[in-house]
């Protein structure tokens, strides 16, 4: 059966950063109702066989307003994205969803810790924003990298959530070795330092392929289930 789509309208665009914008898009047909932490599949009318579908998280929950807030990097020769950086406020595209297991777990028994590079915070601060609408009690640790200070996107509410709650740990690291100070680590050397050995904790991972194997990997190897941890690769 083919999946259910339907046309959104772009209410508004925004630059985050300068290679990374947010569009909020308006369903027409339907409400997408959606957990935090998944995402829709942009059906683009762009490439040799048209559409070109392209997955994209949502960065806020689900709202009132029934709006989608999606954020996303411009990859360079990416179709998809080059298209996306093109569209404006009342352009329409074609959508289906929502998709995807990258949710936290409930009940909630152990720590979080989250693990995001550069765009691979989308999901991750979607599920962030739900969960502090009413703080949990326990941990919840985000390490974040991106390539350049301008380029961590919501930096600056991430440490304003560290500074109101005690349970939120934000750890922030930049990439780019000649912006970064001497002592900026990778965020598997913050991984291993801040968590060790320590199995009482439910990792969550997104991002390139790249980033997140050996970071999965690293779990599985000190005994991680497949089920004890989540993560979510873009590519
Ligand atoms: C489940 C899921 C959720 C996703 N959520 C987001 C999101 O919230 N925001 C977002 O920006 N992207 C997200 N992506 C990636 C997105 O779907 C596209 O792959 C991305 O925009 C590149 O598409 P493109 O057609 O421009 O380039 P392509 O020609 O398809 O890709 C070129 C190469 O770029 C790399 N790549 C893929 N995604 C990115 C990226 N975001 N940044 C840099 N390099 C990338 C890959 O190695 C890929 O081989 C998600 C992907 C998946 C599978």
């Amino acid at each position: 059966m083919a999946e259910p789509t339907q046309e959104a309208a772009v209410l508004r665009v925004r630059l985050l950063s300068p290679s990374v914008r947010e569009m909020v898009l308006a369903p027409l047909e339907q409400k997408i109702s959606f957990k935090p932490g998944q995402w829709v599949s942009l059906k683009l009318p762009v490439g040799e066989h048209p559409p070109l579908n392209r997955a994209y998280s949502m960065a806020e929950p689900e709202s009132a307003s029934g709006h989608l807030v999606l954020a996303f990097d411009r990859v360079s020769h990416g179709l998809g994205s080059e298209y996306l950086f093109t569209m404006k406020e009342g352009n329409r595209v074609v959508l289906s969803g929502p998709y995807g297991h990258f949710v936290v777990p409930d009940p909630l028994t152990k720590d979080l810790v989250f693990i995001a590079r550069y765009t691979g915070i989308v999901p991750i601060r979607c599920v962030l924003k739900q969960l502090f609408s009413t703080p949990p009690f326990r941990d919840v640790t985000l390490i974040y990298g991106g390539p350049s200070r301008t380029e961590l996107i919501y930096h600056d509410e991430f440490t304003a959530l560290a500074a109101a709650q005690r349970n939120f740990h934000y750890v922030p690291t930049i990439l780019n070795r000649q912006e970064a100070d001497r002592e900026s680590r990778s965020e598997a050397e913050i991984v291993a330092s801040l968590f060790g050995n320590r199995r009482d904790v439910f990792p969550m991972i997104c991002g390139l392929k790249a980033f997140v194997r050996p970071l999965r990997t690293y779990f599985t190897e000190r005994g991680f289930e497949r089920r004890e941890l989540r993560h979510e690769t873009y590519d």
